[in-house]
């Protein structure tokens, strides 16, 4: 039997628990010295009251989970399990997917228990470790996962220090080792994966939706612009969809062969899509002065980041770049305005936009927009965890 220790609420964090965000934040809780990473804590408010069963966890995003309000439920294998099963058995309609053989199977809080992730990626699951608290439970899960999922393998990434940073080492873990790249596939497009490659794998899962609709409403015929494109993952859908043109920009060098190569996998030739080397920055100057102008611009780029001239930080930059971005599209072009930056929302995300637009004295429609998909389950009012905002936008005259 796990000990359970007690902690106590701070008044002003107690509410954001009732109304069903299972993090702890930072400087919420008392009675917290000399916890462990992992230990299992039962939180009281001020007045003596249960508020929630969790464990305590140092991690970027706070200090620990809620994962049971139920004083009855206690936080054993057969909890993990259940959560694990549940969430295997809601992406049953992935499962089914035939043209689509990568997903998020567990999302953290979303399913039930924050702190780690698993993705499938064909026949290997990736799990992504938030804390050394969720680390501590490392046996049930995998356990968990071998008697619900079929798979050959397990890789993980351990972004334990505070910032979330990824932890280099060989990433391989349980079952049988990979052979990289592999090819998995996603709404019938292929893409290379590598689960032993640093802290990226190849392709990111939560942009599922938004690469389907560039390639299968706004790519024909179109000259394409991606941006920070990184194994150009997004150029692939367009061409797929019928581009006129592709141009991949991302300054990293390893860029140019993990984009041939997911062209390669598609049977795409290269002939019509270019793949740049450089600063997007610069790339953005040297368009202007070529006059270049296309159909499409693709704009994602990482929350934060740090090049030899420029760093750039997605919440006080995005206008500017977006300025950018607009003065290089064609009159009625599309701008896909990506973030996965979770500081601002939505609404600020807008603001942006409009605010690039109106200092280009250029107007504009806004034609979709998309959030995370359903894979990626989240917490609607955590809005740590419901981070992605994409927003297709269209400049007019
Ligand atoms: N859009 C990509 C993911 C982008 S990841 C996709 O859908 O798969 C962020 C990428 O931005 C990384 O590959 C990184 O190398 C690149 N990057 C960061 N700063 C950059 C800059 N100033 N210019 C060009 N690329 C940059």
């Amino acid at each position: 039997m796990m000990t359970v220790k007690q902690v106590t609420i701070e008044e002003a964090f107690e509410k954001s628990i009732r109304n069903g965000s299972p993090l702890l934040y930072k400087d919420s809780l008392r009675g917290i010295k000399g916890l462990h990473e992992g230990q299992v804590i039962d939180v009281k408010n001020n007045a003596g009251k249960f508020i929630g069963r969790g464990y305590y966890a140092i991690q970027n995003k706070g200090i620990g989970w809620i994962l049971t309000t139920n004083p009855q439920e206690a936080i054993d294998y057969s909890f993990f399990e259940g959560k694990i099963k549940a969430a295997n058995n809601r992406r049953a309609a992935l499962y089914h997917d035939n043209e689509t053989t990568a997903f998020r199977l567990f999302n953290g809080e979303g399913d039930g228990i924050g702190g780690f992730t698993v993705d499938k990626y064909d026949q290997y699951l990736l799990i992504q470790w938030y804390s050394k608290g969720i680390y501590e439970y490392k046996e049930w899960i995998i356990k968990a996962l071998d008697t619900h999922v079929e798979f050959k393998g397990i890789y993980e990434k351990k972004r334990f220090d505070t910032n979330g940073t990824y932890v280099e080492g060989d990433d391989f873990t349980f079952g049988e080792p990979g052979e990289f790249p592999i090819m998995v596939k996603e709404s019938g497009m292929n893409f290379a994966v590598d689960l032993n490659e640093g802290a990226m794998t190849g392709i990111f899962l939560d942009q599922r939706e938004v690469r389907k609709t560039i390639r299968d409403k706004y790519a024909q015929g179109k000259d394409v612009l991606n941006t920070f494109s990184y194994t150009g993952a997004f150029s692939v859908a367009a061409a797929i969809g019928g581009s006129k043109s592709t141009t991949s920009v991302d300054l990293a060098n390893r860029s140019r062969a993990k984009t041939s190569l997911n062209f390669e996998y598609n049977d795409i030739s290269l002939t019509d899509q270019k793949i740049v080397v450089e600063d997007v920055f610069h790339y953005f100057k040297y368009a202007v002065k070529k006059q270049l102008a296309f159909d499409m611009v693709i704009l994602d780029p990482p929350s934060f980041a740090r090049s030899k001239k420029h760093t750039f930080s997605a919440a006080k930059d995005y206008a500017n770049l977006l300025k950018e971005a607009i003065s290089i599209t064609k009159q009625s072009g599309v701008i896909v305005a990506s973030t996965n930056c979770s500081t601002f929302d939505m609404k600020k995300f807008k603001q942006f936009i409009h605010e690039a637009f109106g200092k280009q004295k250029d107007r504009y429609t806004i034609l979709e927009e998309f959030g995370l998909p359903e894979d990626f389950a989240n917490i609607r009012h955590l809005k740590e965890s419901n981070y992605l905002k994409v927003v297709f936008i269209k400049k007019l005259k």
